[in-house]
C-alpha cells in the first residue's frame, strides 16, 4: 500500500467482458474519467471471513478508504500499489466528517477506476453505508455494494453461540446500543424487547450497557437471562465475558473493555460451545514474534497462527537481483540438466524473472524435471503452472534417491539448483549424498530490512509475549536488524544449538523446545 496520490490510470478493456459486439460500452466507463465506488464489507476482523469478491477488489483497487475497525490482517491483503486512506477514528480522536468522506469517494472515482470503501462487518449494518451510497449515486458515480459478514454473525459463530435455536429462540434482533449521541437517530424502544425467546445482538452498546440492562429487566426480561459480551471478536485477542443480565453492567465495567465489543442477550448464550470456540485454541491470545532468517513465510509461523497465536514475523526481507548472470546462462542451456531443484519460493520467482530477462518464458525449462523441497515450494511452482515431479519433505538421502529412482536413469541425475546467496544449503549436500551431480547457481540475494524500530517498539510496549528463535541464523539476523532489546517478552529457542546462539547474543531463553511444534506449544503453555 502506498499513500501517494495516484496518477490517472488508463482505462483498460473490461476484465470480464463477454464475447459480444465489439463496441459494447465498457462497464467501467460510466462517465468521462469516472470509476466505480465499491462499498465493501471487510467482516469483523479475521481476514478468512472476507468474501471472494471483496478479496478480488482489494487485489485490484486503486484507492482504499477504510475505517479504523478494519483489521490489520485485512489491510495486508490490499494490493501494494493502492493508495490507502484511514478515514476512521484514530487514537480516540474524531472520525473524518461524513460529508468529507462522501466528497473524497466522489473525487477519487473521478481520477481512479476502482475505489474501494472498506467498512468493518457489513457496509449497510450500522455503518452509514446507505448514506455514502446515496451521496455517491447522487453525484452520478456508479456504486456497487459488496456485503460482508456483520459482527453479530461472525462474532457469535467464533464465540460458539447459536443465535437462534429451535425451542429456545426464534427471533434475532440487531440493535444499536448507542443512543442520544445523534439527535437524528431513531430511538430504540427497549420496552418492546422484554420477552424471553428473542436474541438481542447489540452493537456499540458497552457504554450504555448498565442502563440498557435495567430497561430490559423493567420491560419484563428475567434478570437471570444469560449475556455474553465478546470483545475483539474473530481476532486473535477475542475475549468473551459472561454474566446474567442483572449483573452484566458491573462485570463488564470490571473487565475494562477497550476493543469493539458485541453484546448478545438471550437464552441461547447458555448453549455456548466453549470447548470448540475460537478462544479454546491452544495458543489463543498469545502474541508471538517468529524471528526469521529467510524471506519465505515460515511454516512454523503458519502453524502457530493455526493454533490461535497472533503471529508476527520479523525482520522483513527484500529480494535483490543475483550478483551475476550465471542463472541466466544455466537456464539458457537447461537441456544439459535432468532436474531443477528448488528449496524456496524466492528462488522459484528468481528463475521466472531470469527467463523473462533473457526474452523467454516457462518453455525455457524444456524437458527438465522439477523437484521441490516442501509443500510451499511446490505450491509456488503450481502457481506458475508447473506441477513438481517430486515433492521432498526431508533431506534424508534415502528419501531423495527413492524419489529420483522412480524415474529411470542410466547415469547419476544432473541437477540444476538455483539458490539464494549466503544461505546454507543442506539441500545441495543432501542431493549430492543421494548420488546426484549438483550445479548450484545463485538465483538472487536477499537482504533483511530495518523497519524503523516498529518491532522494537512493540516489544518495548509489552505487545509481544514470546519471541521464537528457530535457528542460530535467525538469532544473528534478529540481533542485527531488530536489536538487542527483547524487553518483557519470553524467549523460546528451538533446539539446543539455537539456545546456545541465543544465549551468546544476550537473549537468554526461557524455553528450550525440541524440534517438534508440539513441544514448543507445550512449553509456551506451561
Ligand atoms: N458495520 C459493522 C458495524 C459497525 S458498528 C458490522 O456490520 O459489523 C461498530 C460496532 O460493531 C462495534 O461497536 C461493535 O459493537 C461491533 N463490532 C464490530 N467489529 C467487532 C468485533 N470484531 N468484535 C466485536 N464487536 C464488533
Amino acid at each position: 500500500m502506498r499513500d501517494t496520490v495516484l496518477p490517472h490510470p488508463v482505462d483498460p478493456a473490461p476484465r470480464n467482458a463477454d464475447a459480444g459486439p465489439a463496441n459494447r460500452p465498457s462497464p467501467y466507463r460510466t462517465g468521462r474519467g469516472t470509476g466505480t465506488v465499491y462499498l465493501v464489507g471487510a467482516g469483523p476482523g479475521d481476514p478468512g471471513l472476507l468474501t471472494v469478491r471483496a478479496l478480488r477488489l482489494l487485489r485490484r483497487a486503486d484507492v482504499v478508504f477504510h475505517d479504523s475497525l478494519v483489521s490489520d490482517g485485512v489491510l495486508r491483503l490490499v494490493v501494494a500499489s493502492a493508495e490507502c486512506v484511514n478515514v476512521g477514528k484514530r487514537a480516540g480522536g474524531r472520525s473524518t466528517d461524513q460529508a468529507v468522506i462522501n466528497r473524497m469517494l466522489i473525487d477519487a472515482a473521478r481520477r481512479a477506476r476502482t475505489v474501494v470503501r472498506l467498512k468493518g462487518g457489513d457496509p449497510l449494518i450500522f455503518g452509514r453505508g446507505g448514506e455514502e451510497a446515496l451521496a455517491v449515486r447522487d453525484a452520478g458515480v456508479r456504486c456497487r455494494i459488496v456485503p460482508g459478514v456483520t459482527a453479530a454473525l461472525g462474532v457469535a459463530a467464533y464465540a460458539g453461540i447459536p443465535m437462534t435455536h429451535r425451542g429456545v429462540s426464534s427471533k434475532l434482533t440487531f440493535v444499536t446500543g448507542r443512543e442520544g449521541e445523534d439527535a437524528s437517530d431513531v430511538r430504540v424502544d427497549w420496552s418492546r424487547h422484554g420477552e424471553a425467546g428473542e436474541t438481542l445482538a447489540i452493537y456499540m452498546g458497552v457504554r450504555g450497557l448498565p442502563s440498557l440492562a435495567t430497561r430490559l429487566i423493567r420491560a419484563g426480561r428475567d434478570a437471570a437471562t444469560p449475556v455474553a459480551l465478546v470483545e475483539n471478536g474473530t481476532l486473535p485477542r477475542q475475549r468473551t465475558i459472561e454474566a446474567p443480565l442483572g449483573r452484566i453492567g458491573d462485570v463488564a465495567a470490571a473487565a475494562g473493555i477497550t476493543g469493539p465489543a458485541l453484546i448478545v442477550i438471550g437464552e441461547v448464550v447458555a448453549l455456548r460451545q466453549r470447548s470448540d470456540c475460537f478462544e479454546a485454541r491452544a495458543l489463543h491470545g498469545v502474541s508471538i514474534l517468529v524471528a526469521r532468517s529467510r524471506p519465505q513465510r515460515s511454516r512454523l509461523a503458519r502453524r502457530l497462527a493455526g493454533l490461535g497465536a497472533d503471529v508476527l514475523q520479523a525482520p522483513a526481507f527484500d529480494a535483490l537481483p543475483a550478483p551475476d548472470a550465471s542463472l541466466d546462462a544455466a537456464l539458457l542451456c537447461a537441456d544439459a540438466y535432468d532436474w531443477i531443484a528448488f528449496t524456496d519460493e524466492t528462488a522459484v520467482a528468481a528463475c521466472w524473472d531470469a527467463a523473462r530477462r533473457v526474452g523467454r518464458d516457462a518453455r525455457i525449462f524444456g524437458a527438465l524435471r522439477f523437484a521441490a523441497f516442501g509443500r510451499a515450494t511446490a505450491a509456488a511452482l503450481q502457481r506458475r503452472g508447473v506441477r513438481a515431479d517430486v515433492v521432498l519433505h526431508s533431506f534424508a538421502p534415502a528419501a531423495i534417491s527413492a524419489a529420483f529412482d522412480e524415474y529411470a536413469r542410466s547415469r547419476p541425475p544432473c541437477v540444476l539448483f538455483p539458490r539464494i546467496a549466503d544461505q546454507r544449503s543442506e539441500a545441495a549436500a543432501a542431493l549430492r549424498n543421494a548420488g546426484a551431480v549438483v550445479h548450484e547457481v545463485i538465483a538472487c540475494r536477499t537482504a533483511a530490512r530495518d523497519d524503523g524500530g516498529v518491532v522494537r517498539g512493540r516489544l518495548e510496549n509489552g505487545e509481544i509475549d514470546v519471541v521464537v528463535f528457530a535457528s542460530s541464523n535467525s538469532v544473528q539476523v534478529f540481533r542485527r536488524h531488530v536489536g538487542p532489546l527483547v524487553a518483557r517478552a519470553r524467549i523460546a529457542a528451538i533446539g539446543p544449538r539455537t539456545a546456545r546462539a541465543a544465549e551468546a547474543a544476550g537473549f537468554t531463553p526461557h524455553v528450550v523446545a525440541n524440534a517438534t511444534l508440539d513441544s514448543l506449544v507445550r512449553a509456551l503453555r506451561a
